[in-house]
């Protein structure tokens, strides 16, 4: 174990950087104490209980120390933030501890968030407070956990340092505590690495990131799985334009799968800005990030979205395809002419639409999705709108559904609105009507169609003020509420007698508190 020091006259200036990243090192906190921690990735980094709470272990992930191997570094990258190019960004308060090779050969990389400044902090702090820590924390694991593509966060360590943020609902500075979260990914890329050098023209380094992330990302795309190293790579002129295209068309298409992953379960990511956008599709950076109660493609939870508009709900799959283009433009000094860009945008659409069709079938609970199930699924989801219907509690419900005597009562629980429930009633029992006639012609019998219908809508999700409630032990200085919330959200598909209450549907007085920001 190596202490860092302290120094703040050693510590980076905000700037300009012309490379990919720089060497940087945490800064020390006052009294680092792990919050929380996640025993499934603890376990796959290869660290027993015991050794997760000796107090090294959040010396080293709140930033006051290093392992032996660790050499930190900070990353540069771009964006087009809501829309608009923004330049220079990079990882203004992350910090990359390095990386960890797991038994099977996969690496892992350790990632401080919120440990200090680094060179592209800009005029921020470089720190993160409690709050929006325990909510990355505890979103990652539930995403993953519900078996969508995401970072994963191995630890949450409070710093006994206080933290001044602007408070979002008056715009008044307020001192809350501070704290780090350590988040784990195969790799942080994002759109906005490539998109930086690409913007500034420097050709040389777009290629040699695009290189490097095939090669150690990508590996597959090797015929054979070809090892060799890098520069052997290179030298025999590998990384042709039809390897750009094979892998342009693999980013599009796991960005595919990523956002019908979302839209399945109510994830309203927030702030789909290029540089939030994994280039292995993983879902990356959770900020104001909030979960759909009842159902509103209109909703977001970002109160920074002017027009409220850009990033709701609804509008992820269209988002995601804008982002894609941006990274297609970014990506074509790399090719001879723009129809394999063109290609990999077309197979984006081609396979939203295909996930689109096995999330309608999944959730729906048929062995497949018909063209008229498309139609069978709009009408049911204006439908949940126009009632106010719980998005998580309606389609757990659909699975109580008697083809023989279909009735709205299984919803009873996910109505908001006891007037607009009553106004909307025919047209439920008809929605009803139509879905058990179709259930009679699905193959799949009742056990085999709860069981589908159960893996594809969860019964636990991180609902907002779940979260809040956590939070709000936290700060008061228990951290047990963190625990037993991230305990349920592991396995959200499943039954939890005894857990009831963090399957509600949202109280009233909850309705008002949004997605926080940082
Ligand atoms: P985000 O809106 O979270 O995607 O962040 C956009 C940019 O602001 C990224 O470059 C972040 O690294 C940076 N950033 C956000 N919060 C902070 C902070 N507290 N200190 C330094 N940089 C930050
Ligand atoms: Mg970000
Ligand atoms: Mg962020």
């Amino acid at each position: 174990l190596r202490e860092l020091p302290g120094d703040p006259e050693s510590g980076p200036r905000p700037r300009q950087v012309q490379a990919a990243w720089s060497r940087v090192q945490p800064t020390p906190v006052a009294a680092p104490r792990l919050v929380a921690h996640s025993r499934e990735m603890a376990a796959e980094l290869g660290w027993s209980d015991d050794e997760v709470r000796a107090s090294a272990f959040a010396d080293v992930f709140g930033g006051n120390a290093l392992l032996p191997g660790m050499d930190p570094f900070a990353t540069n990258y771009g964006g087009h933030q809501f829309g608009h190019w923004a330049g220079q960004l990079g990882d203004g308060r992350a910090i990359t501890l390095g990386e960890a090779v797991l038994p099977g050969g996969a690496r892992r990389e350790l990632q401080l968030k919120g440990a200090g400044l680094t060179p592209y902090s800009r005029t921020a702090d470089g720190r993160a407070v409690l709050r929006s820590s325990v909510r990355e924390f505890l979103c990652s694991e539930a995403m993953h956990h519900l078996g969508i593509p995401t970072t994963r966060a191995l630890c949450l360590v409070a710093t006994g340092e206080t933290v001044v943020r602007d408070m979002f609902y008056d715009g008044r500075p307020q001192a809350e505590p501070g704290a780090v979260v350590c988040r784990v990914a195969p790799s942080f890329l994002r759109f906005g690495h490539f998109e930086l050098p690409s913007a500034r023209g420097d050709t040389a380094l777009l290629r040699q990131l695009a290189d490097v992330c095939i090669r150690r990302d990508f590996p597959h795309l090797f015929d054979g799985g070809d090892d060799a190293p890098l520069e052997a790579l290179q030298r025999r002129g590998a990384f042709t334009p039809e390897r750009y295209a094979a892998w342009f068309a693999e980013v599009c298409e796991r960005t595919a799968r990523l956002v019908a992953g979302w839209m399945r379960v109510g994830f309203v990511h927030g702030v789909l800005n290029t540089d939030n956008m994994s280039i292995l599709g993983l879902t990356i950076d959770y900020g104001p990030y909030g979960w759909i109660d009842d159902y509103d493609p209109d909703w977001t939870p970002n109160t920074t979205d002017a027009q409220g508009r850009r990033y709701r709900f609804g509008w992820q799959p269209r988002v995601a395809h804008w982002n894609l283009a941006r990274l297609a433009q970014a990506l074509s000094p790399l090719f001879d002419d723009a129809a394999p860009l063109q290609a990999g945008l077309d197979r984006y659409a081609d396979a939203y639409v295909q996930a689109e069709r096995d999330t309608i079938a999944r959730k729906l609970g048929l062995v497949g999705c018909e063209d008229s199930d498309v139609e069978l699924m709009q009408r049911l989801q204006s439908l949940m709108q126009a009632a106010r219907v719980d998005m998580t509690l309606g389609f757990r419900a659909l699975a109580d559904v008697d083809p023989a005597h279909p009735s709205a009562d299984v919803l009873a629980d996910a109505f908001y609105d006891t007037a607009l429930r009553e106004a909307h009633a025919p047209a439920l029992e008809a929605w009803l009507q139509a879905y058990a006639q179709r259930l009679s012609r699905d193959p799949l019998d009742a056990a085999g169609r709860r069981a589908r219908m159960a893996a594809a809508n969860p019964r636990y999700v991180l609902r907002n003020y779940l979260a809040q409630q956590a939070i709000d032990r936290a700060e008061a200085g228990d951290d047990a509420g963190v625990a037993e919330l991230l305990d349920v959200v592991r396995r959200p598909c499943d039954d939890q007698p005894g857990r009831e209450a963090f399957a509600a549907k949202r109280p009233e007085w909850a309705r008002t508190r949004a997605g926080c920001s940082m």
